[in-house]
C-alpha cells in the first residue's frame, strides 16, 4: 500500500512560519543566508542563491550544558566568527610542543542534530508523568541517545527497523518524537490513526525534508526517482517511503549498484533479474522496462559528495548516450545534489585535512552514523586512522580500540601512537558528536606526552 502524505504536511504556510517558530536570527543584513554551491573539479564556491526557506540559518538552540565544549567548541567559534561566510577550510593547528593536533574547520553537531536534542529534552520537560518515547535513535550517537534514555525516553525501535516496544502499547495520551531522519508515512500514519500528535515533537531535519521536496518535483514531473543512500538507513528509507508516493522510486547505494542498474536502462538484462538483483530497493508496481526511460536523482544527506556526484553524472552521460544531447532533458533531471550543508562543509573541512602533514588521524563518532564514515573514509586515504566512539576506546599510549566499518567490527591496534615528535594528529568528529566528546580525546592523548603544554596556553588564543 502507498500512503499518502496528509495535509498538514510540509505546507506553505508551515514554511512561511518556520523562521518565527524557530526563533530564526539571520546571519547578515535581513532575512536567512541562503548558500547553495556550484561543485567544480577542484573546489567548491559558495554563493548566495536563492530564496529557499529549508537553507542554513544561524540560530543559538537550547542544549544541555555538558554537550557545549570549552576547548574545540571554543576554537570552532572564534574560527565561526571571523570567517561568518565559510571561505576558510583550512584545519586548526593546535601545538602543544611534544604533540600537535590538526582540527578540522568543520566537525561535530550539525543544524539538525542540535534542533533535534532541544526538542526532545524540551520533550521530556514538557511531558513529567507521560510516557515519552522515540521512534528510533535520535541521531547516531550512543552517548546522546543514552542520556536521552537515562532521563525516561523510551526508545520504539533500533535502527534497523527491529522492535522494542510493539505498536499495541503506543497510546494517544503517549509523547512520540520522530527523530532527526525524519520517518516512513506509513509509521506516521499508524501513530495519526492512534490519535498520536506526530508534529509537535517533529525533528525531522529540514534538510531532509528538502530530498522530500526535490522526490516530489520529480515525481510530478513523471521521472523515476533514484536515491543515491544506504536502503537500511532511517533516512533513506524515510525517504524512500515519501518519494514512493510522488513517483516511481529506487535506491541505489553505490556506484556499483548504479552501473548494475545501467544494463536495466541499456535493456541489456531481464525484469526477473532486476526483480531479484533490486529486491527491496524498488516501489510497488516498478517495470524495469518502463520506469528507467526518464530519471532523476535524490541523494540521502550524508553520502559522499564526489560518489554522489560520480552517480548523478553517470547517469546522465547514459542518457546522453542512449537519446542524445539534444533529448537530455526529456530522460534526466539535471539537478543539484541533496546532501546537506553539514555534509558538505564536513566532507570538505575533511579534503583540507587530507593537504595537512600529520601522522595519524583519530575521527570520533557513532559507528552507525553514516557522516562519520565518510569522513573516515577521506582520512583513511592518507592517514593510519583510528574511528572510536569516545575516548574510552583510547586504552593507553600504546593501545586502541577502534571501528573497522569495512568489516563491521572492532578491532585492537597496539603500537599505535610512532614515536616520532613533535607527533602531529588529525581530529575531527562526524555531525552527531557532541564537541565535549572530541576535547574528552584531545584530553586522553595529551595525558600521553610528557612537557605538553596546558589547554589553557592554547587556547587563551581563541
Ligand atoms: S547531517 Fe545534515 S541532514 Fe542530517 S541532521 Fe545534520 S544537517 Fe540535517
Amino acid at each position: 500500500m502507498i500512503c499518502k502524505p496528509r495535509k498538514y504536511e510540509r505546507t506553505k504556510s508551515k514554511k512561511i512560519n518556520y523562521q518565527k517558530q524557530h526563533n530564526t536570527k539571520p546571519l547578515f543584513g535581513r532575512g536567512f543566508v541562503f548558500l547553495e554551491r556550484i561543485q567544480t573539479t577542484k573546489q567548491t564556491i559558495r554563493l548566495p542563491l536563492r530564496l529557499d526557506l529549508k537553507i542554513l540559518a544561524i540560530k543559538k538552540f537550547q542544549i544541555p550544558a555538558y554537550y557545549r565544549s570549552s576547548i574545540t567548541g571554543r576554537i570552532k567559534e572564534s574560527r565561526r566568527v571571523t570567517d561568518l561566510r565559510k571561505q576558510d577550510f583550512a584545519p586548526t593547528l593546535l601545538d602543544f610542543g611534544p604533540v600537535q593536533f590538526v582540527l578540522a574547520r568543520h566537525f561535530g553537531f550539525c543544524y539538525g542534530v542540535e534542533n533535534a536534542i532541544e526538542i526532545s529534552y524540551r520533550a521530556l520537560e514538557e511531558n513529567h508523568g507521560k510516557k515519552v518515547y522515540l521512534l528510533s535513535q535520535m541521531i547516531h550517537n550512543q552517548e546522546v541517545n543514552n542520556d536521552l534514555e537515562s532521563r525516561g525516553i523510551k526508545f520504539i525501535m533500533d535502527t534497523d527497523g527491529s522492535h522494542f516496544i510493539s505498536w499495541e502499547h503506543i497510546t494517544k495520551d503517549d509523547v512520540v518524537i520522530v527523530p532527526a531522519f525524519g520517518t516512513t508515512l506509513e509509521i506516521e500514519h499508524l501513530l495519526l490513526d492512534k490519535g498520536v500528535d506526530v508534529q509537535k515533537y517533529n525533528t525531522t531535519c529540514p534538510f531532509v525534508e528538502k530530498v522530500w521536496n526535490r522526490a516530489e518535483n520529480l515525481g510530478k514531473d513523471n521521472y523515476t526517482i533514484i536515491i543515491h543512500g544506504k536502503p537500511k538507513h532511517e533516512e533513506t528509507k524515510a525517504t524512500f517511503s515519501h518519494s514512493n508516493h510522488y513517483g516511481p522510486s529506487i535506491i541505489v547505494r553505490d556506484m556499483e549498484e548504479a552501473q548494475q542498474l545501467a544494463n536495466y536502462m541499456l535493456g541489456s538484462k531481464t525484469r526477473s533479474e532486476f526483480y531479484e538483483e533490486f529486491s527491496g530497493k524498488f516501489s510497488s508496481g516498478f517495470d524495469p522496462h518502463v520506469h528507467l526511460l526518464r530519471v532523476g536523482v535524490v541523494n540521502q544527506t550524508t553520502m559522499l559528495a564526489s560518489e554522489t556526484q560520480g552517480i548523478a553524472d553517470f547517469f546522465r552521460q547514459l542518457m546522453i548516450s542512449k537519446y542524445g544531447e539534444a533529448n537530455l532533458k526529456e530522460h534526466f533531471a539535471d539537478t543539484r545534489d541533496t546532501l546537506c550543508y553539514a555534509t558538505n562543509d564536513n566532507q570538505d573541512s575533511t579534503y583540507q585535512l587530507l593537504e595537512s602533514k600529520a601522522d595519524l588521524a583519530i575521527v570520533v563518532g557513532g559507528y552507525n552514523s553514516s557522516n562519520t564514515s565518510h569522513i573516515v573514509a577521506l582520512c583513511e586515504r592518507k592517514f593510519p586512522t583510528y574511528f572510536i566512539n569516545s575516548e574510552n576506546e583510547i586504552k593507553s599510549h600504546t593501545e586502541i580500540h577502534h571501528f573497522n566499518y569495512h568489516q563491521k567490527q572492532n578491532v585492537a591496534t597496539h603500537e599505535f601512537l610512532p614515536s616520532k615528535r613533535p607527533l602531529r594528529i588529525v581530529l575531527t568528529s562526524g555531525a552527531s558528536c557532541p564537541d565535549t566528546l572530541v576535547d574528552r580525546v584531545l584530553l586522553k592523548m595529551l595525558g600521553f606526552f610528557e612537557g605538553a603544554k596546558t589547554v589553557e596556553d592554547i587556547i587563551a588564543a581563541y
